[in-house]
């Protein structure tokens, strides 16, 4: 089990990025986060499509196609040998002056990080999480679009230390109109009794992976998704919440600003959305 890093297709240890590249001084760069199934990249079509439209949503040319990242992609993992493996691709805007103006930046890094993958606790998912409603808002579209995964994630981080300072594990933001987007790091879905809401591509979130597929499963299993925009107060009316992302799978929520979600346990469509996600996973490398 080990850490490699591919440094522009070449095996690392540890690698070392100039301090002059306008990721590290920008935060100007795309990136992604693949899980494994079997030490196998899942949904990674989806990813590399997804890292593609980030990188299109800032004019940032990768030098690389589809297949070059396929392929670099699996000769890390066969290099770090591990029973599962956290895949991050990052792709930056390379080195040039220090100026905030990208035309210096004549070649972009290509860093793909493979690290042996260490689930979340089991209580996560068997007693749920904590997750806050925090004052901090979400990009506003026109300003960075939430739905271009890019490495400018500061946005996130201060909800985050927001939502530990108030006990919580997660933090919920709104747009800045008012409505319910996402977590720091995952989608949100509010199961009110039969029905299960989840806020719209429109509110300025990333399209998640996991909540298309998530979308995908309720429905053919009879558990059609709203999309909308939802104000805070729908939270008040809520029987079951959980969020879902590459790395946390489908995980309950079951205490939002510290007051019990529902009877304060993962409720019976959470638990369904879990098992049907899980399953899914169990034979993607069979479909
Ligand atoms: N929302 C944000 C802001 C994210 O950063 C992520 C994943 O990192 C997600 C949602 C979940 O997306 P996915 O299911 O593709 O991992």
């Amino acid at each position: 089990m080990s850490l490699k890093i591919n440094f522009n297709g070449t095996i690392e240890e540890d690698s070392r990025i100039s301090v002059f590249d306008h990721g590290f001084l920008f935060g100007d760069s795309v990136y992604e986060v693949v899980a494994t199934h079997e030490n196998q990249p899942i949904f990674l079509d989806a990813h590399l499509n997804r890292l593609a439209n980030s990188a299109q949503g800032i004019s940032l040319t990768i030098p690389h196609d589809k297949n070059w990242f396929v392929q670099q992609i699996d000769r890390t993992l066969e290099a770090a040998g591990n029973r599962e493996s956290y895949i991050r691709v990052v792709v930056t805007r390379g080195v040039g002056d220090i100026d905030i103006d990208p035309s210096s930046c004549l070649r972009p890094n290509v860093v793909i990080y493979v690290a042996p993958h260490k689930d979340y606790a089991q209580d996560n998912y068997t007693k749920g999480i904590h997750v806050a409603l925090v004052s901090i808002k979400r990009n506003p579209k026109e300003a960075l679009n939430p739905g271009i995964k890019t490495g400018n994630y500061l946005n996130n981080v201060l909800a985050i230390m927001e939502a530990n300072k108030l006990g919580a594990k997660d933090a919920l933001m709104l747009s800045p109109s008012g409505f319910l987007t996402e977590c720091t790091t995952s989608n949100i879905f509010l199961v009110q009794g039969e029905r299960i809401l989840t806020p719209s591509l429109d509110c300025g979130i990333l399209p998640g992976i996991t909540r298309n597929k998530v979308i995908q499963l309720a429905s053919e299993h009879g558990l059609p998704v709203e999309e909308g925009q939802w104000p805070p107060e729908t939270l008040e009316k809520i029987d079951e919440i959980f969020i879902t992302g590459t790395l946390k799978k489908v995980m309950p929520v079951t205490s939002l600003d510290g007051r019990s979600v529902g009877n304060g346990k993962p409720g019976s469509v959470t638990k369904k959305i879990m098992r049907l996600y899980d399953e899914y996973v169990q034979n993607i490398h069979q479909a």
